[in-house]
């Protein structure tokens, strides 16, 4: 059976932190899903169709990846998708308490679900997409905290 796992975030914009837990996952997977978890209720930077188009351009070389938006739960999501793994970064002790009791409900939702963590590489653990919003709503050069190339906007 085919490993597959789901990326899920808002990615609003993708940085470096995303895009190196994401490619680290790679080689561990066969399919991974970055998908974006769309929000109505939540103002958003970045439109959704922005977005998907980062993240297609950041992951362009990689076959293994598809990129995806989705509404609703998470579990849900994994079913429709037959994935049996959610990724996600932990880069501090915040991070996982937060990440603690999702995984634990979704494991309730869906027991066949796995939820795995990767660390963040020290150098992105205060690496956020809110500092990278702030840093362009001020018109600030935000180029070293997102993936190299990227342009946005
Ligand atoms: P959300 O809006 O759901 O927090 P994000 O897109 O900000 O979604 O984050 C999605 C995932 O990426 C989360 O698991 C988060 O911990 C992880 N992540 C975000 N920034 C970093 C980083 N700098 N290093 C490693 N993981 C990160």
């Amino acid at each position: 059976m085919d490993k597959i796992a789901i990326f899920p975030g808002s990615f609003d914009p993708i940085t470096r932190g995303h895009e190196d837990v994401i490619t680290r996952a790679v080689p561990l997977f066969d399919k991974i899903f970055v998908s974006i978890g769309i929000n109505r209720e939540k103002k958003n930077y970045f439109s959704i169709e922005e977005r998907v188009g980062f993240l297609k351009t950041v992951f362009a070389k990689y076959p293994k990846i598809e990129i995806d938006t989705y509404e609703g739960l998470t579990v849900d999501y994994c079913r429709k998708v037959g994935a049996q793994y959610i990724l996600r970064g932990l880069r501090t002790s915040a991070d996982f308490e937060f990440e603690r009791s999702i995984g634990q409900v979704n494991k309730k939702l869906f027991p066949e679900i796995e939820t795995i963590f990767f660390l963040t590489h020290p150098e992105f653990t205060s690496l956020n997409s809110s500092v990278v919003r702030d840093i362009l709503s001020h018109g600030g050069d935000a180029s070293m905290f997102i993936p190299e190339g990227l342009i946005l906007g």
